[in-house]
């Protein structure tokens, strides 16, 4: 291995100051905390018939403004909050319809220069082992991965010179090179979309990227509140640079990565702060780029080895403020796909859930290279922090049928170019929830077959009957006969032995 450089040097040779500046107004970011503050403190007492009406703004799936975002974080009724849980799942089902969808973590590499203080992959936590997989490791952690039943995975990787551009692109190709052939149909299947969760990059950088094939480019900015940031990130690394993270997206943008995930590390300070930086940022790249973020994830601060404030940290979050969090994300920016993530326990995800989430992560392991190893053990010398759900795919498929919602593994959407603004535009007009319904149905019946054990066979099969019979009914498709068609065709293909059918 290289000798690495020194934070100082890579973030010299990293950040480029002119790919931050161009996005600033009058020389400021989008994050006004005095704004923020203003806004949650005036917007304190607002009335109940007020609530109702925001609530109607979003069921008309128009992002809130962030007075309205303030007034739903400031409600203190046990009443209205009900009304905003129903609401944010009415919401979800109009966009997304009752879609969830699965992917797999794949961590690649603990390297890391930085020295965030709350995660366990940071630079001076020496109980940390450190390890990046070579690509013939990524082909067997994805062969893992596909045994699962996985169709999608996200890349995830500390920030190093050895994990760099270069490597990352030669991840995403062993990755997307792995067949695996299903023992109960003897049909092969492959990932059909890497997304990616990296260090922040430029323009050139992201430009290779995309030619790599990645589906999301995912940056958390972790706070939005920059003296927040500066205490945990120290100024002498790269991350240590607010701005440079804050606008990865807008680069990512500029280089025509055009499906972007923001998020916040919630526990670090006060929820309601965060969740008002998320909506200032969506707001922000639909105003310079006319793009909102294709998702939002909201990770809570978990325990990770070597690092106290991840189990100390006074600005920790608890269950039912999460719940709150996740149901205004949903209604503020209706259109964006909101991640939850094995971080969280079994019974709380079940419950948050069913207040608008549109994808989660199932089978999960964390450990670098620990989806091939054939013992069950935790490797926590060499995970991030500690996951809260354990649960492989099959079963949390139960758990989703039971309540209500159909497991998808579609991929279509990037791969027929439905991203940016096409798939906002789709979104906002709530068509690509009855669109997706079809690859929905597809992609799960794959799974059934290839995949699935009895039990969930016999689960599935029903809802995918109910599902099939409300597609016949639905008004979207009355006039779009050609559609239904080809999922007939492409149903009865699948049937009979073809994969990856996708409209
Ligand atoms: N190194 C890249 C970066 O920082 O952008 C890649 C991401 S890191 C491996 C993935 C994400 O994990 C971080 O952005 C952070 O939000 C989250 N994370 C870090 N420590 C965590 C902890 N202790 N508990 C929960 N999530 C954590
Ligand atoms: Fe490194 Fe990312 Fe962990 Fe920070 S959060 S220490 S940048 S892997």
């Amino acid at each position: 291995m290289e000798k690495p450089l020194s934070s100082a040097q890579w973030t010299k040779q990293i950040i480029n100051q002119h790919e931050i500046d161009k996005y600033l107004i009058n020389g400021c970011d989008f994050v006004s905390e005095s704004e923020i503050i203003l806004h949650l403190k005036q917007n304190s007492h607002t009335s109940s018939q007020q609530i109702h009406d925001i609530l109607q703004k979003s069921l008309a799936i128009q992002n809130l403004s962030p007075a309205e975002t303030a007034a739903l974080l400031n409600v203190t009724s046990a009443e209205l909050w009900e009304k905003i849980f129903e609401t944010a799942l009415a919401v979800k089902r109009k966009v997304y319809d009752n879609r969830i969808v699965f992917f797999a973590p794949l961590y690649a590499s603990n390297l890391c220069v930085n020295n965030c203080a709350y995660c366990g992959f940071r630079s001076e936590n020496n109980l940390e082992v450190r390890r990046m997989l070579t690509s013939q490791e990524i082909i067997s952690e994805t062969q893992a991965i596909l045994q699962e039943g996985h169709k999608r995975v996200v890349m995830v990787v500390g920030e190093h010179q050895n994990t760099a551009i270069e490597y990352l692109c030669e991840a995403i190709k062993a990755a997307y090179s792995v067949e695996y052939k299903s023992i109960k149909t003897g049909c092969v299947s492959r990932i059909r979309r890497v997304n990616v969760n990296a260090a922040p990059m430029d323009i050139g950088d992201l430009k290779r990227l995309k030619e790599a094939g990645i589906g999301t480019y995912q940056v958390f900015q972790e706070t939005y509140h920059h003296q927040t940031y500066q205490e945990i990130h120290p100024a002498n690394t790269v991350k240590g640079n607010y701005r440079w993270r804050l606008y990865a997206h807008h680069r990512a943008l500029e280089a025509g990565l055009d499906d972007v995930a923001i998020g916040a590390l919630f526990g670090l300070y006060d929820w309601r702060f965060e969740v008002m930086g998320l909506v200032y940022h969506a707001l922000d790249l639909e105003r310079q780029f006319g793009i909102g973020p294709h998702t939002i994830s909201f990770p809570r601060l978990n325990p990770a080895l070597g690092s106290e404030l991840s189990i100390k940290s006074p600005w920790q979050v608890s269950d039912a403020d999460f719940k709150k969090l996740v149901a205004v994300l949903r209604l503020a920016v209706p259109t964006a796909g909101l991640i939850i993530t094995a971080r969280e326990k079994a019974e709380l995800k079940k419950e948050v859930i069913q207040v608008g989430c549109t994808q989660t992560d199932a089978s999960t392991r964390i450990g670098i290279g620990s989806y091939s190893k054939d013992d069950k053990v935790k490797h926590l010398d060499s995970e991030q922090f500690v996951l809260g759900d354990s649960r492989n795919l099959d079963e949390l498929i139960q758990e989703m049928i039971q309540q209500g919602n159909i497991p998808s593994f579609c991929t279509a959407g990037y791969r027929c170019g439905r991203t940016g603004e096409t798939i906002m535009g789709m979104l906002s007009k709530c068509d690509e929830g009855k669109f997706c319904k079809l690859n929905a149905v597809l992609t799960f019946r794959e799974y059934l077959n290839d995949f699935a054990s009895d039990s969930t066979r016999i689960l599935g099969e029903s809802i995918l009957q109910k599902e099939m019979a409300s597609i016949e009914t639905m008004a979207y498709f009355k006039n779009k006969p050609h559609l239904l068609q080809k999922f007939h065709r492409d149903y009865s293909e699948l049937l009979n032995g073809k994969r990856d059918v996708y409209i």
